[in-house]
């Protein structure tokens, strides 16, 4: 059994915190072990928690979608959340669930190791750029460690307003080349303090 598998068995019997007691399934993450691209949601929605499969809703749906447009299928990425189960009627998580949660995305990311990390709304952006704002932040890279951090806004937000669908549409079509360009992205230093990341 892979780490990464091992992991995932780990979360599916998490009880950390009390999200474990409302959930039907956890949502630990699916895809592939190796893969270049990780994409990171918020938490699982009413579906993901019945199927235990991340992003298998409307918005996951979008998701397919966005990715297809750049001749990706799901399982050539990893699709996983900050959060790991469903929060009661699909509120936000609570800071102390994230934090509660935060080791798992973490080792996530340490074993499948990707070339980019792309954040999906604001609460997975927030784990990465504390302090920014997605409106100035979004569809614009940041290396740090070698990897290319990229924040998008939530294909949900293309559902519940329209205007935003162009928008995705287009952040998600800059990911190829920017992965193929990756060497010529200039790292970013690392910054001091959040109010320094949210001048990205
Ligand atoms: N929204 C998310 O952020 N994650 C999912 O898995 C589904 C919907």
């Amino acid at each position: 059994m892979s780490a990464l598998t091992e992991l995932h068995d780990e979360i599916t019997r998490c009880q950390r915190c009390a999200l474990s007691q409302a959930r039907k399934r956890a949502v630990p993450g699916e895809g592939r072990e190796d893969a270049e691209i990780v994409f990171i949601g918020e938490a699982p929605g009413f579906h993901e928690d019945q199927q235990g499969r991340p992003f298998v809703g409307a918005a996951g749906q979008f998701l397919e979608e966005l990715l297809d447009s750049i001749s990706l299928r799901r399982e050539d990425v990893y699709i996983c959340n900050v959060i790991k189960c469903r929060p009661p009627g699909n509120r936000d998580p609570l800071s102390e669930e994230i934090e509660t949660c935060k080791p798992y995305l973490d080792r996530q990311i340490e074993l499948i190791a990707p070339r980019m990390i792309v954040t999906l709304g604001r609460v997975s952006m927030e784990h990465y750029f504390p302090g920014a704002k997605i409106s100035h932040i979004h569809g614009q890279p940041r290396k740090v460690g070698g990897i290319i951090y990229y924040p998008m806004y939530h294909p949900a937000a293309a559902l519940h307003q329209p205007r935003w669908r162009q928008v995705i549409k287009e952040d998600m079509l800059k990911i190829p080349q920017l992965l193929a360009e990756a060497d010529r992205i200039a790292e970013t230093e690392l910054p001091q303090s959040a109010e320094q990341l949210s001048l990205f």
